[in-house]
């Protein structure tokens, strides 16, 4: 049995819908779990809703996620009265009510608003399969996903999911050879929707690998595979045919965004192998990532921007040391912040981090009442995974370099445009 995962991009019209069901078509004799994202950019626009900035911005985001959705199910069904577009209504609704009930804690009410997203693709993912005679089953990833109520960043109670999994999802596949399920999304114990992360889906793909112990996890990509850079930032990216899981763990948890970097784990505990294959091509060869250890032929490279570097020393010009840390790392984990690099001196700890706005600006409070603090917006991070000098040298041209930190085998540096 194999897992395949869908992203936003891979469903963001209704021809994406067609070709992820020839591409299911073609895997006919398999037994597959199959792990969908939310539409294109929905949940960009769910995002919008969750944190509107007035009524009409919340009106405008919920009438925009209403027509993009009935459009793609206006092109895919013609039956204008198909069951398929009262769902939709149905969910829509339900998305209203969610965005319109208040909750004292910000992070549970985006869950229940930006959870709808992945709802409403599997629906019309699910019902066109059926149009096109691939049996499949529509399973509800809350009722399998259970995590805690660390809202938008929940963890997994992996015992209770594997019993799930196999209570639930094993048997649809016996009947249905196909299940259609949601990434990113879960549940905590008291039925509150909780999501994993944005980008979460890989991990969904990973976690239900783990609890079936499937064959291999299939990730479908607008890319050939797993590349040393992001065609969006460099030039003349390489295909890697090979990773290991080592090197795919550092690359993801540098940024590299084409696999979710908490996916790794429960595949390398398991062993099993995941593909990132073309939906573009979905012939071609891909990327393979295992547990053989191979060392990448060329320098891979991930480029972070918007990042904001701070700098944080005691009041009085005593040392860093332990307490000071510890209590630094509790206020960034209070502020659910995540850091890109960190660097200590004898009085300064320096830390890189992505700039949020929903979080940064209390953080930098929240550090003030106990230290100083000295911070930089709008600088570039680019880490080098199997560096050389020439391929720094290169990256650094008309950059001003605020930080650098090297080990063996990776360089990251925190730089800013020179003007
Ligand atoms: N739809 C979610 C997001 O855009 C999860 C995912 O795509 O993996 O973040
Ligand atoms: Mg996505």
């Amino acid at each position: 049995m194999k897992v395949f995962k869908f992203g936003g991009a891979s469903v963001k019209d209704a021809a994406g819908v067609k070709n992820v069901a020839a591409i299911l078509k073609h895997y006919h004799k398999d037994e597959i779990i199959v792990v969908v994202s939310a539409m294109g950019k929905t949940t960009n626009a769910l995002e919008k809703l969750a944190r509107p900035k007035n009524k009409a911005e919340a009106k405008q985001a919920l009438e925009e996620i209403e027509s993009y959705h009935y459009k793609i199910a206006e092109e895919l069904f013609a039956d204008k009265n198909a069951n398929i577009f009262a769902e939709i209504k149905k969910d829509i609704a339900q998305l209203q009510k969610n965005a319109e009930t208040e909750s004292k804690d910000y992070h549970e009410h985006y869950d229940q608003v930006v959870s709808i997203g992945e709802i409403l693709s599997t629906r019309i993912v699910s019902t066109y399969l059926e149009l096109e005679h691939i049996k499949n089953e529509w399973i509800d990833a809350r009722e399998i996903i259970c995590t805690d109520d660390n809202y938008r960043d929940a963890k997994v109670d992996f015992e209770k999911t594997k019993e799930k999994v196999e209570a639930q999802i094993i048997p649809s596949l016996k009947k249905s050879k196909i299940v259609i399920t949601q990434g990113f999304i879960g549940q905590t114990p008291k039925k509150k929707i909780t999501t994993l992360g944005r980008e979460g889906s890989d991990y969904t793909a990973a976690i239900l690998a783990y609890c079936s112990s499937a064959e291999s996890v299939t990730i479908w990509k607008d890319v050939p595979g797993v590349l040393n850079a992001d065609p969006k930032w460099f030039d003349n990216t390489v295909k890697i045919d090979h990773l290991s899981y080592q090197d795919a763990i550092e690359l993801a948890y540098y940024g590299a965004t084409v696999i979710h970097p908490k996916t790794i784990k429960p595949l390398q505990n398991k062993n099993i192998p995941l593909f990132v294959k073309s939906f573009v091509d979905p012939a071609a060869e891909g990327t393979r990532i295992d547990n053989e250890n191979s060392q990448l032929p060329i320098p891979c490279f991930i480029f972070k921007v918007n990042q904001v570097l701070i700098s944080v020393s005691p009041k009085d010009f005593s040392f860093i040391v332990e307490e000071s840390l510890s209590h630094i790392f509790e206020i960034l984990a209070k502020h659910k912040v995540k850091t890109n690099v960190i660097q200590n001196s004898a009085i300064n700890f320096s830390l890189c981090i992505d700039d949020d706005a929903d979080k940064i600006p209390a953080l930098i409070k929240a550090l003030q009442e106990d230290f100083r603090v000295l911070y930089n917006t709008k600088l570039e991070l680019v880490t080098i995974r199997y560096y050389d000098q020439a391929t720094v040298d290169r990256v650094c041209i008309d950059k001003k370099i605020l930080l650098e930190h090297k080990s063996r085998y990776t360089v990251q540096i925190v730089m800013q445009n020179k003007k």
